[in-house]
């Protein structure tokens, strides 16, 4: 991908919270980019920091306790390159970029749709405030976004209540709020899991089909690979706040470099497999209490003197593929490969 491709830079991203048992390092030193077009999956247990991430991308951490310490995230808008960690969090210039450039979905449609209006006017609304239209050209607009989400008949779907959509059909109409706008960046957190398999199949689908029409860029959010295979072309794993791999979907599954990718794989139920499924052991540590150097340490099969000592830097790979573990050291002795 050329550099005129990229639409937001996370570099060095460090989100924390101060807490009263100290300084919870959500988001430590997190960087990746995110290119037009594309959609990128950011996969990890819960509390791995990829929630953080997607909130501290729009200067929404929860605050007085969270922050952004440092780091940059640059979003490339049409005229002009805005790092939104130096942002004011209530300034015009950040309003501007939730209201026009970004949009966010969740796992629950209720968190975002308001139980008081109709679906029709909350669609409505994000047109207008994107566009220059009157009411009864954005209504129009607004039975078109339903038609194109799957809910009819369009012209009666309009006038409901979330209340009275069913779940699968809320998560439609909670796309259709969030896609309103015609964003250029779609945060979707985790936006499937509440979902039965079949309706999250076509949520799937229905996601790459609007993709594709609107040319958007998604980040797409979820502790499940099985998801994240499905709908990514790349793929970030996040393990105690760090991005610990990224590679392209494809080698990502096929030839997973960071032993926490590997553990995460080799979990999956299968049918048909003929291996033994191996949870990885143990389970994500405290956040106030990360063990030195590697975060993985405790629970990797692959653990050598150095994990422990030093913190591991990310190696490249090669075609994009990079791992944050001593395994990759290019002629070190702790290359195993
Ligand atoms: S750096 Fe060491 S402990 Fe950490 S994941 Fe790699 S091999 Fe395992």
């Amino acid at each position: 991908m050329k550099n005129n491709d990229i639409l937001l830079e996370v570099d060095n991203l460090r989100t924390y919270f101060d807490t009263r048992r100290g300084l919870a390092k959500a988001v430590d030193g997190v960087s990746f980019d995110l290119y037009k077009g594309e959609t990128l999956g950011i996969v990890g247990e819960s509390g791995c920091g990829k929630s953080i991430t997607s909130l501290s991308i729009l200067n929404l951490v929860p605050q007085p306790k969270g922050k952004i310490h440092g780091g940059e995230i640059k979003l490339h808008r049409e005229d002009e390159v805005v790092d939104i960690a130096k942002l004011k969090r209530t300034g015009k210039k950040m309003k501007d970029i939730r209201r026009k450039d970004s949009a966010m979905i969740f796992q629950d449609p209720m968190s975002s749709l308001s139980p008081v209006y109709t679906v029709g006017s909350q669609i409505m609304e994000g047109i207008m405030l994107s566009h220059d239209v009157d009411k009864v050209e954005a209504r129009e607009m607004a039975i078109e976004m339903l038609r194109k989400v799957g809910i009819s008949p369009a012209e009666q779907r309009i006038n409901d209540y979330p209340y009275q959509l069913s779940g699968g059909m809320n998560q439609r109409a909670m796309i259709a709020v969030a896609l309103a706008s015609n964003p250029n960046l779609l945060i979707a957190d985790e936006p499937t899991t509440a979902l039965d398999v079949t309706v999250e199949a076509q949520i799937l689908e229905l996601m790459a089909e609007l993709q594709q029409e609107y040319q958007m860029s998604i980040m797409f959010i979820s502790h499940d690979l099985d998801v994240i295979g499905e709908i990514s072309d790349r793929v970030v794993v996040m393990y105690t706040g760090k991005v610990v791999e990224v590679a392209e979907v494809e080698e990502l599954f096929y030839n997973p470099s960071h032993p926490y990718t590997q553990g995460l794989l080799q979990s999956i139920p299968k049918i048909g497999r003929k291996k033994e499924l191996k949870p990885i052991s143990g389970s994500v540590p405290q956040i106030y209490n990360l063990p030195d150097a590697c975060h993985f340490a405790p629970r990797c099969p692959h653990r050598m003197d150095i994990c422990t000592k030093k913190e591991p830097p990310t190696f490249d790979l090669g075609g994009g593929h990079q791992a944050k573990c001593w395994l990759y050291e290019e002629g070190g002795e702790n290359n195993e490969g």
